[in-house]
């Protein structure tokens, strides 16, 4: 009796089952086709995107979520490359994600004979990918995806390309020797207990401070020990400071966050902790003149190697943020760790008087409307809404959105994160909303939207409860630059005046709404999350009322010859 056969694509979706792995995002063609429908019918959500780009930052953003790889499935070549700029940004970013693609015939793409859609798709996702793998023969497909499993999960997290040609997809084999060639993943994120001479190394630095500081990156976010990061920071009184994407890991209001304090807290703090933040370029890399010289750092981290990347760290913790809080805490004696009151009162004295002049941008009411009269109105419209997603990109819109829109829960707001990569927008919020089934705000700068527009049919075609908010400023940065050669060409930042963005979403059956001043933004805004349908609102503001590159134009080399006005 011949024995029962199977093949690679029924494989790939056994190996997914087995390892918990319930979501794809992805777009179809060939080699995958099969793969999707085969996924839909053993019951395994298949989320299908217009670009590859949108559906990698989904998969991104629901393993960031998740604590589980995300995975995207993209067809050779065009598709695959799509996909890298996702996989690229997962892996700078830390979030554990599996790009899947098909690919051409090996033989004739490794000889350059001209396949269809031919690339050595392994070898050109290596230098972005924090692992890539192919798959040669089907029975290693269990394998592979363990492997992919580990590489994405284990250390700091990241993408891992995965390479499935199309004759190991379509391969048929001896159904009862690929059951048996499965893996499933046992203890995919072992945790990484940190040495105890660290901990009392960071505990006694810390107990020398006299103006300490925590800040806390998104990895902190990412490792899902919220509790005891309160239960730490509350205990030791010590101020803290949240990297963008970790808003809200404690409440944005909490009465030791210093972020209404940021620049005086840097400059003056004597010891730093860092928990699962890098010092990189958005923390002026921990240098003068931003930071104080003297100051001392602890830092804890997962990758033994990011410890002095930037300035020395006097304490380095190496190990997974909840052992090393949980531990922390263990050993905390009370009154061990004494912040210095005149800190604590400068600090909060600072914050005050920051929240009262940001009080009063936001009470004016411009006309046309400016950037902080518009995210005022969607602050008051969120304020009681903890639950909802908050993706957010552009450049003032992004800015201003972060100071101005408090966060009051752990990984709510999600980001252009460590590149400041435009285009996450759509992916993001399609992908937080299809993993939670909670609503989701994208506050998008105009020219941002752009990157990812076309995804509003996928929110259509899958009604996910998303509201897309486009800050209309008719430009990038800002709408009123001038051709400087005098001619009928718009400017390079000039984006099409008046453009009607709520049309797009009515094309798809979604509710489009166009607003010119906050009252309006904010009814509609409410409105639009009650129905828990797709709604996209554009938003009217101020074509003059953005600064270049937003806050961080001293990256944006400019001309020293006179052509500016
Ligand atoms: P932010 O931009 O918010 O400052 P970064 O992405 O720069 O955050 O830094 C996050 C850091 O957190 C990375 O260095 C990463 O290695 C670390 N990290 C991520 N997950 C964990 C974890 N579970 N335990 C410890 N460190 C982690
Ligand atoms: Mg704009």
């Amino acid at each position: 009796m011949p024995n029962e056969m199977t093949d690679g694509f029924h494989l790939v979706i056994e190996a997914m089952k087995l390892n918990g792995l319930d979501t794809i995002f992805g777009v179809v063609g060939i080699p995958v086709t099969d793969l999707a429908r085969l996924a839909q019918a053993e019951g395994i959500r298949y989320i299908g995107f217009r670009h590859e780009q949108s559906a990698g930052h989904a998969a991104a953003i629901a393993g960031y979520l998740t604590q589980k790889p995300g995975v995207c499935l993209t067809v050779s070549a065009p598709g695959f490359l799509n996909g890298m700029v996702a996989l690229a940004n997962a892996t700078i970013n830390g979030f554990p994600m599996i790009q899947i693609s098909g690919s051409s015939d090996r033989a004739i793409v490794d000889l350059q004979q001209g396949d269809y859609e031919e690339l050595d798709q392994m070898n050109a996702a290596k230098p972005y990918a924090k692992a890539a793998y192919r798959v040669n023969r089907p029975a290693d497909i269990g394998i592979s995806i363990a492997r992919s499993i580990r590489a994405a999960l284990s250390g700091r997290p990241g993408g891992v390309y995965l390479d499935l040609p199309a004759d190991v997809l379509s391969a048929s084999l001896d159904a009862d020797a690929a059951a048996r060639s499965l893996v499933r993943v046992v203890d995919p994120v072992p945790r990484q207990i940190p040495a105890p001479q660290a901990l009392e190394r960071a505990l006694d630095l810390l107990a020398q401070a006299q103006r300490p500081l925590i800040i806390l990156g998104k990895g902190a976010a990412y490792a899902q020990a919220d509790a005891d990061i309160r239960e730490f920071i509350e205990k030791t009184a010590v101020p803290f400071l949240p990297m963008s994407m970790a808003k809200g890991l404690l409440p944005d209001d909490h009465p030791q966050s210093a972020a209404a304090a940021r620049s005086y807290a840097l400059a003056q703090a004597d010891v730093v902790m860092l928990i699962g933040a890098r010092l990189n370029w958005l923390l002026g890399h921990g240098k003068s003149p931003q930071w104080s010289a003297a100051a001392r750092f602890i830092q804890i981290d997962i990758a033994p190697t990011e410890i002095d990347s930037n300035r020395p760290i006097a304490a380095p913790v190496v190990g997974d943020i909840a052992s090393s809080m949980a531990a922390l805490l263990a050993m905390l004696k009370p009154g061990r760790i004494k912040p210095d009151s005149l800190w604590l009162r400068e600090i909060d004295q600072r914050r005050q008087r920051n929240a009262e002049r940001m009080r009063e941008r936001l009470a004016a009411n411009p006309s046309p409307m400016d950037f902080y009269s518009a995210l005022g109105a969607i602050a008051r419209v969120l304020e009681d809404k903890p639950d909802v997603y908050l993706v957010n990109e552009g450049a003032n819109t992004l800015d201003i959105a972060r100071n101005v829109i408090d966060m009051r829960a752990p990984r709510k707001r999600l980001d252009c994160g460590t590149w400041g990569v435009m285009g996450i927008g759509m992916g993001f919020a399609i992908g937080a909303a299809t993993i939670s089934g909670k609503p989701v705000v994208a506050i998008e700068g105009d020219s941002a939207f752009g990157f990812s527009g076309m995804e509003i049919e996928t929110i259509c075609r899958y009604q996910l409860p998303i509201v897309v908010v486009i800050f209309n400023n008719g430009g990038v940065y800002r709408g009123d630059d001038v051709n400087r050669g005098g001619g009928a060409d718009p400017a390079p930042t000039v984006l099409m005046k008046q453009a009607h963005y709520e049309k797009l979403i009515e094309a798809f059956g979604g509710a489009g709404y166009q607003v010119t001043d906050p009252q309006a933004l904010a009814t509609t805004l409410a409105a639009a999350l009650a129905s828990g349908k797709p709604a996209l609102i554009n938003c009217v503001i101020d074509p003059t009322a953005g600064t270049e590159s937003g806050h961080i134009g001293n990256l944006n080399p400019q001309s020293a010859i006179a052509f500016r006005n």
